[in-house]
Order: structure tokens, then sequence, then C-alpha cells
């Protein structure tokens, strides 16, 4: 069985409180939301922080608030919540899919957003999603603010721009144009309890119901080290009438925009066959809701 090692723990009651507690720690010390990583990770012994400071009690961090059909959502925010909030929902099925396809029910409970973000698992679930509708995060630190775009936020596996002592507060989600419709698809051996062998988020925009795609996103997960856009994909479906052969023609593009490794979970060849399908897949969805083709609905 593996234990934990000894630390202590702290439970501040505000963000300042919180903040000053990680910077007296130096680097010793590590925030702790769910602990559904944090815990592996440290009964592991790949991370031996010397104290955990919960954000369990730190106010404003649990609210998911609409404005003018932009979110923001409070890093403490659990996936379960996500996954069952009619806002998000309507305002981003493509976040909702995704976070509904994190883990079992009890991970869900457990598991925040921030966490899954700051965790920078290249197989996690929420980033590709938040990366396609263009979300920035709020880092806060002691007497320093930024925002950062998600789509520079991870560096490698397990690496982000997250310097020790920041805290991330908030997921910030700007309204989607008109005529904008997305999907998320993770592939993964069972239905529940799986890390994506591959996952991909799209999200297009169309000048009009019957008109010509004016922005095109396709985010890929799980087949390199960290979340890529398929950059060739998305350039070839710009300003282009949307058809199947062109959906086909980008998702063959993609292929060639990840660099996918073979381990216990799938060939590399496997999961680039993959990609092409879940590309075209998601852009035919994506599609149909944004041209509010009946049956579409991303
Ligand atoms: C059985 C199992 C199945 C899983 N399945 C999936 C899956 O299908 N898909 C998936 O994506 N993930 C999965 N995970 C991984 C994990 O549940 C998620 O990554 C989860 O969202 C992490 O959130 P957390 O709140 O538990 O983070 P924690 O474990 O508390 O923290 C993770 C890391 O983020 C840091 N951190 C957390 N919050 C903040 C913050 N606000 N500011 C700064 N740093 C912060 C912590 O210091 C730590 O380094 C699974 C885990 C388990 C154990």
């Amino acid at each position: 069985m593996l234990l934990l090692p000894k630390f202590d723990y702290e439970e501040p009651k505000s963000l300042p409180e919180a903040l000053a507690m990680l910077s007296e720690l130096r680097g010793k010390g590590r925030v702790i939301a769910g602990g559904t990583d944090l815990i592996v990770n440290m009964k592991k012994g790949t991370v031996k922080p010397a104290c955990l400071v919960s954000l369990k009690k730190v106010d404003g961090l649990r609210e998911i608030v609409g404005e003018n059909g932009a979110l923001a959502i409070g890093s403490h925010v659990t996936v379960s919540q996500i996954a069952e909030s009619d806002q998000v929902a309507s305002a981003f099925p493509v976040l909702a899919r995704s976070a509904s396809g994190l883990g079992s029910p009890l991970i869900r409970n457990r598991a925040t957003i921030g966490g899954n973000i700051v965790t920078a698992r290249p197989a996690a679930d929420l980033p590709p999603a938040l990366i396609a509708l263009g979300a920035q995060v709020e880092l806060r630190g002691n007497g320093k603010d930024r925002k950062v775009p998600l789509d520079g936020f991870f560096t490698g596996p397990g690496s982000s721009v997250i310097e020790p002592g920041e805290v991330l507060t908030e997921i910030i989600v700007p309204a989607a144009p008109p005529f904008t419709g997305g999907d998320y698809i993770k592939l993964g051996h069972r239905a529940a309890l799986e890390i994506a062998i591959v996952a991909v988020a799209s999200r297009l925009t169309l000048d009009k119901p019957d008109g010509v795609i004016v922005d095109a996103r396709i985010v890929l997960s799980s087949v390199a080290p960290t979340a890529v856009h398929a950059v060739s994909a998305e350039k070839a479906l710009m300003g282009q009438r949307p058809s199947e052969e062109l959906f086909a023609g980008a998702a063959s593009l993609a292929v060639a925009d990840c660099s996918p490794i073979t381990d216990i979970r799938g060939g590399a060849e496997y999961r680039r066959d993959m990609v092409n399908t879940l590309v075209k897949r998601t852009l035919l969805k994506a599609y149909h809701d944004a041209a509010g083709v009946k049956g579409g609905g991303a």
C-alpha cells in the first residue's frame, strides 16, 4: 500500500490569507483543491510538499457567473457542478460535454476545474474544450495578478506558466459569436473512468446559417505533450463553405498537426487514425449546431 508522507495542512478563509501562506512557505507549500491528482502523486512520491494549503474555505471560488453570454467560473467549482449546470449547458455545451466524461461520479464530485487545468496532464478533459472556447485564466499572486489565455498556459506534460505561490482563481469564457457550434469527443477504452486515448474539441463560426466559416478551432488532446491546435486544418476551413468533403480534407490535415506516442493505451498509428475520425465527426456536429440544423446541437 502507498502511504502518504507527513505534511502540514492549512485551511485559509480568504485569498489574501492563502497567498500570504504560500509566499511564506517559499515554494514548499502546495495548493490543494479536490486532491484527486495531488494526493495520488504524493502517495507515488512524485511531489513532496511540506504543507498543503486548501482552497476549500476560501470565499468566492465556487461560483459560476454569467454576463452577456460570457461565463466566469471560479477555480474551485467542481467538475460535477459544470456537468450539471444549465447555464454551462446552454452557453457552452462543449464544456458541459467534456466535464460529464471526466472520471466517475465520485471523482467529478471532488475534482475541480482549477485542479484539472493546473495539473497540466496531456490527457486532461477540460483544457481542450476551454482552449477551443478561447478561455483565459486569472492567476493571483502575492502582489501580482495576471490574466493568461489558456492557449498559452501549458508548457509541457505537468508544466505550465503558473509560478510557485500563484493561485488560479477564475476561468473566463468569452461569449460565443452568433452561428457558432462545437463538439467534444473523448475516446477511451471504457465508457467511464477512463483517461483519453485521443480527444478532440472543435468549434466553428459561420457568417450566417448557410454561409462560410469565419472562425475554426480544432484542439487535439493526448496526441502531443500538451493540447494542441490542428493549425493547418483550421486554416483550410477558414473562408470556406462547409461540406463533408471539406471536413474530410481538414481531418486528414489534422493528422499531420499532431505528434502522438505509442503507450500501453494505444499506438501512435491508431491515435492518428482516431484524430482523423474524431476531427471529421466533431466538425460535422459543430457545423450542424452553428447552422441550427435540426439534430445538431453541440
Ligand atoms: C480515478 C481517477 C480518474 C480520473 N479520471 C480523469 C479523467 O477522465 N479526465 C481527467 O481530465 N482527469 C481525470 N483524473 C484526474 C483528476 O481527477 C483531475 O485532473 C481533477 O480535475 C484535478 O482536480 P483536483 O481539484 O482534484 O486537483 P488537485 O489534485 O487538488 O490539484 C492538482 C494540481 O493542481 C494544483 N492546483 C489545484 N487547484 C489550484 C488552484 N486553484 N491554483 C493553483 N494550483 C492549483 C495543485 O497544487 C496540484 O498540483 C482522474 C483522477 C483519478 C484519481
